[in-house]
């Protein structure tokens, strides 16, 4: 029977994992923490439909709520665009320890095995492949490593350069949050579902208010890493305007990292496949990367069942990222080239894109967002956008550069090798990279 082992309980490698096991696989997934602490103390909003692909029930109803419409603020606050919620919203916000209840329990009624409390520290290789994981209890071999271990994987981090797989994320590709749920001292909800503010105070970065009656969600987020005490300050200024954030952090209170980029350019190679957060699939601009993991799930656990030979090697694993791309990273990768552009921007370059009431930068970008890219719709309304900017000589270059590499992302996406050749891949990876200045 093959061994699959799992690099950390990430949404996808769950996902996937309970998919092998129910064929017959023999897999175990190793996470460093114990099962009472898997997931974060917070709600998650995604995408309901990658449930259904990946397989996993829907919860009940009173177990979700669906997404309202969002309000984006510039960053003087001054100015707002609102996107409301689609007809039929699939977006759902629900506990993230809900879900992974499901995930969890859906794996073990499965048979994947669950070793808890084990550390990842490295993947284990014999020449070019993966052949196992090196933990605090022990090194563990395997026909086929997923790494689900996040951002900051160490099992990518670690892989031989040869391999060619991107170790790190660059510069402006991760995105720092504080989140914390404060007591709502009005006991009401805003009248907005969910307001976010670009640049807020011109810092790069963004910060988000949900207010339910029992507590106000917010969310600090900027490109560098920034302290407890700066998270602070930030919120007091929010405080300031709004009186339903409290004086007392009631859930969460804590930092993470969320990758804001592309996904990885290589994601497998011999005995390894990466996904969820260690692939980067999260969705660039808006962070949302649990839907990607599980789509991503279903597509990786039928390319290991199909791979007959079980040899798990970078050719036959490259169905998976061919699938992947072509299904799902054609449509959010792009935002990584808007992602770069807002990065680029000065705050009151912004202010004025709000101002102008060009507010078919923001519908652009936000009808962009998930599942719904409209490749026509897009270009259509990024010539809107030239129009209102051409007083803007500045805004109009970097807005040409910005749809230049959108261009060039979606043609290179669609000459993807369908098949493996290291070499086509490789050279492909390399122009891929280059399209978001990754030498
Ligand atoms: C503040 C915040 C808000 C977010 N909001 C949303 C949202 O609303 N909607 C949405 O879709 N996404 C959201 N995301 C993103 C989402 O968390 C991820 O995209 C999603 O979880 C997919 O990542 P993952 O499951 O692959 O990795 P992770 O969630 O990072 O899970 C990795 C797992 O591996 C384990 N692990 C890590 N290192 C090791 C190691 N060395 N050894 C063993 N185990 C290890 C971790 O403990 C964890 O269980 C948010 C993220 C943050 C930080």
């Amino acid at each position: 029977m093959k061994k699959i082992i799992v690099a950390g309980a990430g949404h996808g490698g769950l996902s996937a994992a309970a998919m092998l096991a129910e064929k017959g696989f023999d897999v175990t997934v190793f996470e460093k923490n114990e099962k009472r602490d898997l997931g974060y103390d917070w709600t998650d909003i995604f995408d309901k439909r990658a449930l259904i692909r990946a397989e996993i029930p829907m919860p009940e109803r009173d177990k979700y709520t669906v997404k309202g419409r969002v309000c984006f603020y510039s960053p003087d606050g001054k100015a707002k665009f609102i996107q409301p919620s689609p007809k039929n919203q699939p977006q759902i916000k629900m506990e993230r320890k809900d879900i992974y209840a499901l995930l969890v329990s859906k794996a073990e009624k499965c048979g994947v095995k669950f070793e808890y409390g084990c550390k990842v520290n490295s993947p284990v290789t014999e020449g070019k492949r993966v052949v196992g994981i090196d933990t605090d209890k022990g090194v563990f071999f395997g026909d086929l490593v997923i790494d689900a271990c996040g951002c900051d994987s160490p099992v990518r981090k670690n892989l031989p350069s040869g391999l060619a797989v991107q170790k790190e994320a660059g510069k402006l590709e991760k995105f720092y949050v504080f989140r914390a749920f404060f007591n709502n001292p009005e006991s009401r909800k805003s009248d907005e579902d969910f307001a976010l503010t670009l640049f807020p105070r011109g810092i790069p970065g963004i910060s988000w208010i949900m207010s339910e009656e029992s507590f106000t969600d917010v969310l600090i987020g900027r490109f560098e890493d920034f302290s407890y005490g700066e998270a602070l300050d930030a919120v007091n200024h929010m405080r300031k305007n709004n009186p339903l954030i409290g004086n007392d952090v009631v859930r969460a209170g804590s930092f993470a990292v969320i990758p804001v980029r592309q996904p990885l350019g290589k994601m497998v190679c011999d005995g390894y496949a990466a996904i969820g957060d260690s692939a980067f699939m999260t969705v660039p601009l808006i962070g949302s990367g649990i839907a990607n993991a599980l789509f991503a799930s279903e597509i990786l656990a039928k390319t290991v069942i199909n791979d007959f030979s079980g040899e798990f090697t970078a050719e036959t694993l490259w169905r998976y990222q061919y699938e992947y791309f072509s299904k799902i990273a054609v449509k959010s990768a792009p935002l990584a080239c808007f992602k770069s552009l807002l990065a680029g921007l000065d705050p009151n370059t912004l202010d004025r894109v709000f101002r102008t009431g060009n507010d078919r930068f923001f519908r652009g970008l936000t009808d962009a967002l998930g599942k719904n890219f409209d490749f026509l719709k897009f270009a259509a309304r990024a010539c809107g956008i030239f129009k209102n900017a051409v007083a803007d000589k500045e805004l109009s270059k970097k807005l040409a550069s910005c749809v230049k590499s959108i261009i060039r992302l979606f043609v290179l996406i669609e000459k993807m090798p369908r098949s493996y050749n290291e070499n086509d891949v490789i050279l492909w990876e390399q122009k891929y990279n280059e399209i978001f200045g990754i030498n």
